[in-house]
């Protein structure tokens, strides 16, 4: 048996957005830029993709400009908050992706910006009472918090820390990267300034993502070069993978709920049944709290098997990720599961779920870790 359970690392694509993107492909591979019918027509698509994206998540066409994925709007967001908006304090957290993280130690490395990191409760939320204490004693702040954390699944409640953000006038950048294609989101209503999203995680194509900047927050051009995504990112668009974005993100808009019910049961059942089969099996995050319904890291028990789990998991044919927490400065372990000082010697395992998944794949999966674990 083959069970994939490595959805937040990535997603299979939908077949209907690879047949959508291999047709045009082959029949459109007009340049969006050029003014003849076969430009015009990828430049339509463009503008089409990115009005059904907008209509999606409740903002304007003109809030959307397309990126190469979640890495590139992260950085976008925040070295351009940086160069023109006037930040000088990046409030964030010690488990934000490294796509976040990196860029905020690299700012502050070279002299622009003052980091601050917020309290973690052991379960990954943030401690919102340090977040308000931090705004009301800074000014000219940037909050980068992101909406699910990708290996522990921990959410914050984005709508408390979006008002929180604006009562006390920060920016606001959320990487929903983890959620978009996930859970609903209507940016009316949520007062966000950069959002981040990926394709690849919610079944579209790699390489391409979007960033939603609010339309109160001005910018200057991010990559300078042709007058492309209204002159903020010049280059050649990735006409293939803007469409396949917006058709991956339309099919899980409407299979939302009906899947999020299914995984969140499968995830729950797995952990019930890895609890009766496993003595002193744990779970890292926040289970059955406010959490990822995709995402179920197992911390086990210490065992000689430790180091070999992932691969004896490999080789059974089940594909997850892991990684524990560091036990020194140089360990290139987890920098999560080490900020929430989670023991170094109880090895972790992220399963993470996606809709192709089954509960004959748990039942598997479940019966292979007893194998390892219980003699
Ligand atoms: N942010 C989060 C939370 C992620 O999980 C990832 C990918 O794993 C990224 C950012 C980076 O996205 P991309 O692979 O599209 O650059």
């Amino acid at each position: 048996m083959k069970v994939y359970f490595d959805n937040a690392a990535t997603t299979p694509m939908n077949l209907e957005v690879v047949d959508l993107m291999a047709n045009m492909m082959r029949e459109d591979y007009g340049n969006p830029s050029s003014i003849h019918a076969q430009g015009r027509l990828a430049r339509t698509k463009i503008e089409e993709a990115r009005k059904k994206i907008a209509l999606l998540i409740n903002c304007a066409p003109g809030e959307i400009f397309f990126t190469s994925g979640g890495t590139e709007a992260d950085n976008m967001a925040i070295r351009k908050s940086v160069s023109d908006l006037g930040v000088k304090h990046i409030i964030s957290s010690a488990i934000e992706h490294h796509a976040v993280s990196h860029t905020i130690e690299d700012l502050e490395k070279a002299g622009l910006i003052e980091s601050h990191m917020l309290n973690i409760h052991p379960n990954g939320q943030i401690d919102t009472q340090h977040l308000e204490e931090l705004l009301k004693t800074h000014s000219n702040v940037l909050v980068c918090l992101m909406h699910a954390n990708n290996e522990i699944g921990s959410m914050i409640d984005i709508d408390h820390v979006a008002q929180l953000c604006k009562a006390n006038n920060a920016l606001f950048q959320c990487d929903t990267v983890q959620t978009m294609g996930h859970y609903a989101f209507d940016l009316s209503k949520t007062y966000i300034s950069f959002l981040a999203a990926s394709a690849h995680k919610f079944n579209g194509p790699k390489g391409v993502g979007f960033i939603y900047i609010n339309h109160e927050t001005k910018i200057t051009p991010y990559l300078t070069g042709g007058s492309q995504e209204r002159n903020m990112r010049g280059g050649t668009e990735n006409v293939y993978g803007i469409v396949g974005l917006a058709k991956a993100l339309e099919i899980s808009y409407t299979n939302l709920e009906a899947d999020k019910l299914r995984i969140d049961i499968l995830r729950k059942y797995m952990a019930e049944e890895l609890t009766k089969t496993i003595p002193g099996i744990l779970f890292n995050g926040d289970l059955d709290g406010r959490s990822l319904y995709t995402v179920l890291n197992v911390n086990f028990p210490p065992s000689p098997i430790s180091e070999m789990i992932l691969f004896k998991l490999d080789i059974a044919g089940i594909a997850a990720s892991g990684g524990s927490a560091c036990t020194s400065g140089t360990d290139v372990g987890s920098h999560v599961l080490t900020a929430l000082k989670v023991d170094p010697n109880r090895p972790s395992v992220r399963f993470s779920f996606g809709i192709q998944n089954t509960k004959e794949e748990v039942d598997y999966v479940v019966g292979k870790l007893k194998e390892m674990f219980v003699s």
